[in-house]
């Protein structure tokens, strides 16, 4: 059971304090307090976790200082989308609002190689009036002989060109929960230029210790991809392992999965997914068209596979695309053959655009149909 308390209510006053006192005395019941800084309000959310099977939702809401109650489901307490549940579903982090309504592209370098090429990136992103990139230093990769990432190293310089280029949020997988200090520590040293979205990567989505890491930490949102090999119910309760550990600024990525039933893509693409995450959730839905195709190919029609399964999710509502792009794709030294080019990118964002357009038009068809 979640109890919504009235907005920007404080600690200190007197209705929190007595329906403190009184949650408290409840059997077998624990309390555990989530803050959601909303754009105007600051909300404070109370869930009530064990024996909740006897509590009257009537009388939870004629405590002091609530305002709403919503009882939830087993499944993604935090994440779901329950019955009556009218819980924001957005968040806004260093300037960029993220939610199910709206979306935003995050093209960029699937590693980091050189100063040179990050630069590169982040000025024609500027140039196409982008403010979100994905940047790779720590690469988790199947044979420990290949390029691991620049790790921390590469930090200093990421960060202040994105500054120079008016670059607010950098999504950047993580490995280990070391790498979130790594982190805090060259945005300090650089003062704080950008923003960054820790991403789980599909290789850790079931690994639980650097899940409760991450999600014991508020400053940073998180990118939560799913898992490759495990089912979606799977995936769902990973991302509500950050939530319940007080994080809930998450965003779910699909990003196919592990089968040779999807040969010739590097994986099976599962955009199909999008309204079904929608559905059983509020997160903001990201696509990853890169790693699910894996190459370039294109059809006699002259689009590219990946620009065909983006466009897929895109109409599908999808509200993020997380898209690898390199200056120079042949000595990229991590997945080169699925990069798209600097030159492409305008390309890249009309042909995105045209799909969320159609997008928008579904949902108004949807609206008047049933209208009518
Ligand atoms: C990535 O986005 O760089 C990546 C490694 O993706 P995934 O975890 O989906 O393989
Ligand atoms: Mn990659």
């Amino acid at each position: 059971m979640i109890l919504i308390l009235a907005p920007n209510i404080s600690v200190k006053d007197q209705k929190y304090v007595q329906l403190m006192g009184y949650l408290g005395s409840l059997p077998g019941v624990e309390a555990r307090i989530h803050n959601v800084q909303g754009e105007e309000h600051h909300l404070t959310e109370v869930y009530l976790i064990g024996k909740t099977n006897s509590l009257n939702v009537e009388e939870m809401r004629d405590l002091p200082g609530v305002e709403n109650v919503v009882r939830v489901s087993q499944d993604y307490r935090v994440l779901g989308r329950h019955e009556g549940d009218k819980r924001g579903s957005s968040f806004t982090y260093n300037g960029v609002k993220f939610g199910q309504d709206n979306l935003h592209v995050f093209a960029g370098l699937c590693a980091v190689d050189n100063a040179k090429h990050v630069e590169e990136m982040m000025k024609a992103l500027q140039e196409n009036g982008q403010v979100c990139t994905r940047m790779g230093a720590y690469k988790p990769r199947t044979s420990p002989y290949a390029f691991q990432g620049h790790g921390r190293l590469c930090l200093p310089f990421v960060f202040e060109l994105a500054g120079k280029y008016g670059i607010k949020v950098i999504t950047m997988e993580i490995t280990h929960d070391s790498h979130i200090k790594e982190i805090k520590e060259a945005l300090e040293q650089t003062g704080n230029p950008t923003g960054v979205m820790l991403q789980i990567g599909t290789r850790n989505t079931q690994n639980f210790e650097l899940l409760k890491a991450v999600g014991k930490q508020n400053r940073f949102p998180v990118l939560i991809k799913r898992g490759f090999g495990i089912t979606l119910e799977e995936s769902l309760n990973a991302a509500e392992y950050l939530a319940s550990e007080g994080n809930s600024h998450v965003i779910f990525a699909l990003r196919g999965m592990k089968t040779n039933m999807g040969d010739p893509h590097r994986n099976l693409v599962d955009f199909s997914h999008v309204p079904v995450v929608k559905r059983l959730t509020r997160m903001p839905i990201c696509i990853d068209p890169s790693h699910s195709v894996g190459s370039r190919a294109q059809t006699p029609d002259h689009l590219m596979d990946v620009m065909h399964v983006t466009a897929q999710g895109v109409i599908a509502g999808a509200n993020m695309v997380l898209v690898d792009f390199h200056p120079d794709p042949k000595t990229a030294l991590v997945d080169g053959p699925q990069a798209l080019l600097l030159k492409e990118l305008p390309y890249f964002l009309e042909d995105v655009a045209i799909a969320r357009e159609a997008y928008e038009k579904r949902c108004k068809l949807a609206a008047d149909f049933i209208g009518s």
